[in-house]
Formats: structure tokens, sequence, C-alpha cells
């Protein structure tokens, strides 16, 4: 996944992203204006269908998050040993004046923690009277634009969500992105406040805060997948303690049959440099071994002096990691608990199944993406092809891990969908006659049936069997 921002700001730089490995593009829409957005939106789809990959879209949305306002020229420099004034607002501030929105909201106390800029930046109050603080910078560096402001021990009273998030989520409705990202989501019953304005589409819940790591299972019978937003997070605990809680997350968003995302500082050194680290190289590699179906990058593509090598670098290493064996059995073993246990039972018996008898591919048949949803869980050794007729399922499949999306036309019988995939494999030179494959479909075909059918398929014979002449 790659947030789309000012360095990548062209059809070209889209292209190259998307030649690069990139399956999902990610709008922030903490940054930039609606027409930026639009503007990027279309080139997506532009060269979705030009190069004829399927990229999804993930509209995330600010949410309650406390921001910085702006600066002339962009950023600041805050130096340490200064007092500088805190305002409430998202107006322009200077090196004396830091404008943070709903600081209002906020229960400040003289010796209150304030930090900005995902922990790179610190402050402690001095004074707050009105509204307004005092604060001396404890940790000096360059504070730029729109940084995240937060306030460690203290309490706040934020909307959950904001009129800015209302604002965005009709916008994003109406332009038709695929996912919609909830920040600082801390209760089930906030991703259904957001489901209600998102429209139908996928709402993942960004794991970045106490209360929603300590909530995630009441998160998680609401939401379609979750994103362990680290840089967050790691404000909220403490930094030790977040490779724990990523492998929580992961762990129990994957047992429930939900897709995952990593994000945060996967490659930040590529901002600047050409080459990741050794550590950064771990970090994806371990992420994708713990389960992650999608590994994410921000800054790195949305502002970063290296965005197509730093999609390369990340799609080499995750591949790397799907053919190391620890991989292949880190979805077995355990069922995987979906509200549609069916479905569920046949993903797992095909992909045992497909690994038992040493078969390197598995076809699915699916018309919501849940089939190929759960067979992505179970970590299967084969590939598995993900046929939908539908466009908006064919384009969300593309953040399950381990799947290929592919578009089929409506099929009106098994057989008829049999012989679809196979001249698909024969074509693409994916299998050869006499080949076996994997194939689960939901039967009769068009009629949403959960699940349940699987069939071991002898490429080039009938469905009875017999040879095709
Ligand atoms: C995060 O905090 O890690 C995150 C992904 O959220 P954002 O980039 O919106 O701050």
């Amino acid at each position: 996944m790659a947030t789309l921002g000012p360095g990548v700001d062209s059809l070209d730089g889209i292209r190259d992203l998307t030649g690069a490995g990139m399956n999902v593009a990610r709008f922030n829409f903490s940054h930039g204006s609606h027409a930026d957005h639009l503007r990027r939106y279309e080139w997506v789809r532009t060269v979705s269908s030009e190069m004829g990959v399927p990229i999804a879209t993930m509209q995330d949305i600010q949410g309650p998050k406390i921001r910085v306002g702006t600066f002339p020229g962009g950023a600041v420099l805050l130096e340490e040993g200064t007092e500088v004034a805190l305002a409430p607002g998202e107006g322009t501030g200077d090196a004396g004046r830091i404008p943070i929105a709903y600081l209002d909201h906020v229960d400040l106390q003289p010796g209150s923690a304030v930090v900005l800029a995902d922990g790179m930046i610190r402050l402690e109050v001095t004074d707050f009277t009105g509204g307004e603080a005092r604060a001396r910078v404890t940790i000096g560096g360059t504070l730029r634009d729109h940084k995240g402001a937060a306030f460690p021990g203290s309490t706040t009273d934020v909307p959950v969500i904001t009129e800015k998030d209302v604002e965005d989520l009709a916008f994003g409705r109406e332009l038709g992105f695929d996912l919609v990202a909830a920040s600082f989501v801390s209760s089930g019953a906030h991703i259904r406040e957001i489901r209600l304005l998102a429209g139908s589409k996928p709402v993942v819940a960004k794991i970045e805060t106490a209360d929603g790591y300590a909530n995630l299972d009441d998160i998680l019978t609401e939401a379609d997948g979750a994103m362990v937003a680290r840089g967050d997070l790691g404000i909220e605990l403490q930094l030790e303690a977040v490779p724990r809680a990523q492998k929580e997350i992961l762990t129990r968003t994957n047992a429930v049959g939900k897709f995952t995302i990593t994000a945060t500082e996967m490659l930040e050194s590529m901002i600047t440099s050409p080459r990741p680290t050794r550590a950064e190289v771990s970090d994806i590699y371990g992420s994708v071994l713990e389960g992650t179906d999608a590994v994410m990058l921000s800054a790195e593509t949305a502002i970063g002096a290296h965005p197509v090598a730093a999609v390369r670098a990340m799609d080499a290493i995750s591949r790397e990691a799907e053919r190391c064996p620890e991989f292949e059995f880190s979805g077995q073993g355990a069922e995987v608990h979906d509200a549609a246990p069916y479905s569920s039972a046949v993903a797992r018996a095909a992909v045992e199944t497909a690994d038992r008898l040493g078969i390197d591919v598995i076809v699915a048949f699916t018309e919501s993406g849940s089939t190929a949803r759960l067979l992505s869980k179970y970590r299967p050794r084969a590939d598995v092809y993900a046929f939908t007729p539908h466009e908006a399922t064919y384009r969300v499949m593309s953040i399950y891990g381990g799947i290929t999306p592919l578009r089929t036309p409506i099929h009106n019988s098994t057989d008829e969908m049999l012989t679809f995939a196979e001249r698909y494999l024969l074509e693409q030179g994916i299998a050869s006659t006499g080949d076996t494959a994997v194939m689960v479909a939901g039967i009769p075909p068009n009629l949403q049936a959960s699940t349940n059918l699987m069939k071991i398929h002898r490429i080039g014979t009938q469905t009875d069997g017999t040879p095709k002449h």
C-alpha cells in the first residue's frame, strides 16, 4: 500500500508506483484538498484500467486527531529550552506560537506533557489559562504543517467524528473509494457511526490509541479489517510495547477472518535515502511472517525523495518473506472464526487439500470476495486466483494477502466456471493440461450462495473426470 501525495503527483508517478508493486493507494485526508485527492483518484483509475491491474483506493479519514496548524514555509524549528505559546485552533502560527486544534478540549495542567510530530518533539506545559498554554520545549526539532499533537496522561474530550470527517466521507462516497480507514477508533459503536456515513464499503479500524487496543474485540465485531497504526500507537503506549501490540492485533484480527495492515515508518529512511536500512528490511519481513495482509508506506511515497524505490523495496522484501517456509505455516492449524462458518470450513479444506496433494493453484469464484478473504487467512502455499464478476470486489481483493484478483463474466453453471478458469490458467501458462487445481465456489452461481463447493479438478477433463475431446 502506498500513500499518495505531492511526492508522486502525476499520472506517470502513479504508473511507476503501480509498476513497482503498489496494489492499494491510500488517500490521507489529514493532508491535501479535495481537488488534490480527486486529481490523484482519477489518475489511479486511469492507470488501473490502462495497465489492467486492480488498484484498491482507501480513504483514510483524519478522525479526531489533534493536529497543529500551518506555518509560513510549511515548517518551524522549535529549539530546546525555548518557551512557546500553544493556542486553540487550526490557523497559521510561527516558532513562538503553535496553533493546535481542540486544545481547549484538553485538560492541561502545569507539568503536563505535549508530544508533537509522532513523538519527535516534546514540550512541558508551564502555564494554562483561558484555553491558551505556555510550554517549554524539552526535545526540539522541525515541526511541519498539520503534524499530530498528543497529550499523554491528560484527559481529552474531542468529538468521535469531526465535521471534517463528515464532509470528507460525503466527498469519498461520491467519488467511490473502495475502502475507508477510520482513525482513532475506540469502540465498535464508533465503526457503526462511520459505516453509516461511508456507504457500503469495507471499513478498516486504525488501532492507534490505548483505548482502541484495549477494546479490540468490540471493534472487530464491527470492522472489516484492522490497521496497526504504529505512529500514534507508539505515542500512547511505551515504544517498546508496540511490537507486542502489533503481533497481538495481527493475530486476533486474522483469527476472526478480517484483513490486516501494518503501517508507519516501515521504510522511513527512504524518505531521503535510496536504500532501506537492514532494520527496516527485517521489520517488513517480520510483519509478513506475523501474518499481516498488507504493508503500508506513508511519507516514504507521499513526500519522499525515492517513492518508486520504496515500493520496489517493500514488494521485494514481502515476496521474499512469503517464500520463507515459516510463512507457509503461519495460517495453518486454527479455524478462522468467520460469520460464515461454512465458507471458512470450505476455505480451510481447500488450503489443506492443496497443501497435502502439492497442488500449486487454487481457483476461487467469489461474489463478495469473502471466499478469497478466507482462503487468504489460511495462508495457502498455492497461488490463489480469485475470479469475480463485480468491479468493487475485484478491487477490494487487492488488499487480501496472497490473492490475485481477476474479472470474469457471469456464469450460469459450474461447468462454465471451470471452462473459463481452465482457459485462463492455460493461456497464462499457469497450468498445463493434466495438472490439478483446487476450485472453490458458491453454487448455484449468481445467487450469493455461501461457499459450499470444493473440487479437485484435473485440467483438461470434464467435471465427471473423463477427458475432454
Ligand atoms: C499512524 O498513526 O501510524 C497512522 C497510520 O495514522 P496517520 O498516518 O493518519 O497519523
